[in-house]
């Protein structure tokens, strides 16, 4: 690509703007797409994708970036709380007098309780690429947590990581494949058979996968959509649509292997070789027949032996999946149960089915820093080893319980980066109760979010088009120029933290501007900034030739050995990790505790499964909701109900609803379709935050949600296997 700043001759001069266009990144999520972005005096009028750039694309979040950056309710200032919490009343200060206040605190509670009771929670809004590289913890190969309290003596950095990706991106693939999701893809390209199970992929961000897929259509491979919903992704793909009951994935993940092997259907050279615990499972899946599977699932026993069927035909099946299966108390097991269906026929690393990248891809420089030596161990290390194996973090679940009654110990600060902690978690009169208690609570983010109502300090963040960074793709470095200047006094999350850690007194361990850490970020990597400012649709890095099979060849594994990189080197079916913590080696089914089958009684008072979690297209997850283009397109959390469920309650499209179990009772509009499975709701999530319209503002799901009923292996909240009625409000 030539274009770096071209510009615009205007045919008609009808005023004086200054017209540019720049190639540079999308700064409203963490993505990065690559776009041209259009500027009129020098500010962000729209985005443009860049024609044949896979990169490039521009989705609805996107296409709002105008107003997202000049909204009004950016948050612009530093600000100190005057009210009593919760109450959102602040007065502006200076940086000066901002961070005065937060270094003279922290230090107070350190004196008072020990360091380990300060702690920093991001999320998404803190996923850019070179503050989560410079700022992770060491002993982990992915990150979005902070660990810019370890030098001050605080093991306790977490995030949205405990909720969301780490039980499908991590624990469960290190328990199969020894490796992370983020060294995985599917070959949508080459696959006959693509199974989206527990996924939407027309609503990520990017929607690279769904266009894949519409791809692979094309050239005659079938697609079947396993969900509670006929999703958007089934709908637009004209798919196959298996709709089941949720949180029984796993269920109709072994009814399906038990089809495959009762038919013969397997790769017996692959699970010969390169499976563990086959035998087991073979055995195991014997009471998982498709009768057996229908009563579990809801799903028609002839249509859980057609799946199996299929998969096994297929030549090569790939799975796209996600946040689906990772919600119910079965998670991690859920995820598990489908890869081995996937890998029972053979599809593992060959053309078509899941590969594992080549390794040596282009890896820039982190700065890992290590837990403090000697101090106590973090928040949740003992209740959810997995996640504390993999993430060297707290867990955030266990955080209001250390906040309100000193379990394991007193927690008294916290930073909160980018994230909106009330409208996420279950039970958000809890968290409300735990903000209030803190003695000290920062909040950093680009707008007020619930949490906020509760800090002491808010500080001001920058949009990711107000910085300058890079961005690593497989085989691609860019870099994040700045766009436009940072509104107001906002500053980059980055320079925020780093700052601290100068008044904090260990600045000198971070390099000090962005340019020093883009610099630091490309040590050893033959990459210069210079080549990055030269280029600035980015360097490619020739990659290496795929080779498929590497258990074979001993590309998996760091010591060279043949084989996956578990302990049996096998793909383990039996995950000998698992079974040293205590836990199923199997990927066994677990019924949602929550459920017509596990509590009868509870399912005749509240008859309908209770579902949340679905992504929309028009806000990203608790953001947005004050965007007028997008807000305007989904103006009302809504709450998904069959048509049948919907009529014998006398329900009709657009009414205002309430949606209602032991814990709680939430408004949401009723949409009538008959694309969600009969007797499943699904809710919207993200409401309940300050901002946008007040029918936004007063759904917040997570009432609905239960604090105490989470997946054992990886604390995850379950967010899709409850109960629940709805009647019109
Ligand atoms: S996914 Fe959408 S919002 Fe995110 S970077 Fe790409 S265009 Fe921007």
């Amino acid at each position: 690509m030539a274009i770096t700043s071209v510009k615009q001759q205007q045919k008609v001069p009808v005023s004086f703007q200054h017209e540019e266009i720049v190639l540079g990144l999308c700064g409203v999520c963490p993505e990065g797409c690559v776009n041209l972005i259009h500027l009129v005096d020098g500010k962000i009028e729209r985005l443009q994708p860049i024609k044949g750039d896979p990169d490039s694309i521009v989705c609805p979040r996107g296409m709002s970036a105008k107003e997202v950056v000049y909204s009004p309710d950016r948050i612009l200032y530093p600000q100190m709380r005057v009210g009593e919490r919760g109450e959102g009343q602040f007065k502006r200060v200076t940086w000066d007098q901002a961070y005065e206040f937060i270094v003279k605190k922290l230090k107070s509670i350190s004196d008072q309780f020990g360091p380990q009771s300060l702690a920093v929670y991001t999320g998404r809004g803190n996923f850019e690429f070179g503050l989560n590289e410079i700022f992770s913890p060491s002993g982990t190969i992915e990150s979005s947590a902070n660990s810019v309290l370890f030098p001050y003596g605080s093991p306790n950095t977490t995030g949205v990581g405990a909720l969301c990706y780490v039980s499908y991106g991590m624990i469960a693939p290190k328990a199969c494949f020894g490796t992370y999701l983020r060294d995985i893809f599917e070959d949508i390209e080459n696959s006959d058979l693509i199974l989206v199970w527990g996924d939407n992929p027309i609503t990520d961000s990017p929607p690279k996968n769904f266009y894949k897929i519409k791809k692979a259509i094309k050239r005659g491979a079938k697609v079947i959509v396993i969900d509670h919903r006929r999703s958007e992704t089934a709908r637009a793909l004209r798919s196959e649509w298996i709709g089941l009951r949720p949180g029984t994935d796993c269920a109709l993940a072994l009814g399906a292997i038990n089809v495959l092997i009762k038919e013969d259907l397997y790769d017996h050279d692959f699970v010969e070789k390169w499976t563990h615990g086959f035998d087991d499972l073979k055995e195991y899946v014997k009471q998982f027949s498709p009768e057996v599977v229908e009563q579990i699932t809801w799903v028609p026993a002839e249509t859980v032996r057609s799946l199996g069927i299929q998969i096994g035909r297929s030549k090569a099946c790939s799975v796209i999946t996600y946040t689906g299966l990772e919600y119910s108390n079965c998670g991690v097991q859920s995820l598990r149960a489908v890869w081995t269906l996937q890998a029972l026929t053979g599809s593992i690393d060959v053309p078509g089915g899941k590969v594992f990248k080549m390794p040596n891809r282009i890896q820039t420089n982190r700065l890992l820093t290590s837990k403090p030596e000697g101090t106590v161990k973090p928040i949740g290390f003992k209740e959810f080893p997995l996640y504390y194996e993999v993430r060297n973090e707290a867990h955030a679940s266990l955080f209001p319980r250390a906040i309100l009654d000193n379990d394991p110990y007193p927690l008294r600060g916290m930073i909160i980066a980018g994230s909106s902690i009330i409208t996420a978690w279950p039970d958000p009169s809890l968290w409300r109760r735990a903000l209030a208690a803190l003695d000290l609570l920062v909040v950093i983010n680009r707008f007020p979010t619930e949490d906020s109502l509760y800090a002491d300090i808010i500080l001001p963040a920058t949009t990711m088009f107000e910085i300058e960074s890079y961005m690593v793709y497989d085989n691609r470095v860019i870099l994040r120029k700045r766009v436009i200047p940072p509104q107001g006094e906002a500053r980059n999350d980055y320079l925020i933290f780093t700052e601290l850690a100068n008044r904090l007194g260990y600045g000198n361990l971070y390099p000090q501007t962005e340019r020093e850490m883009i610099k630091f970020a490309l040590k050893g990597t033959g990459i210069t900034i210079e080549d990055l400012l030269e280029n600035p649709s980015g360097v490619y890095i020739p990659e290496p030739k795929m080779e498929y099979k590497k258990y074979e060849k001993g590309i998996l594994r760091k010591d060279g050995i043949i084989g996956f990189d578990t302990q049996s080197g096998k793909f383990e079916i039996a995950s000998e990790w698992l079974k040293a913590h205590g836990y199923d080696p199997l990927p066994a089914y677990i019924e949602p505790r929550e459920g017509p089958i596990s509590s009868p009684s509870l399912a005749k008072k509240y008859p309908l499964v209770f579902n949340s979690g679905a992504r929309t297209n028009y806000d990203f997850r608790s953001q947005h909701h004050n965007i007028p283009s997008l807000v305007t397109r989904h103006p009302y959390p809504l709450v998904h109900l069959n048509t049948e469920d919907a009529s014998s309650r006398g329900i009709k499209e657009g009414d205002i609803v309430k949606v209602f179990n032991s814990r709680g009772q939430v408004l949401f509009r009723a949409h009538v379709n008959a694309n969600i499975k009969e007797g499943v709701v699904e809710v919207n999530m993200g409401g309940g935050g300050p901002l946008g319209s007040p029918a936004w503002r007063q759904s917040n799901v997570n009432m609905l949600t239960d604090k105490d009923n989470f997946d054992e292996i990886s604390g995850f909240p379950v967010y899709k296997a409850l109960l629940c009625d709805v009647v019109k409000a």
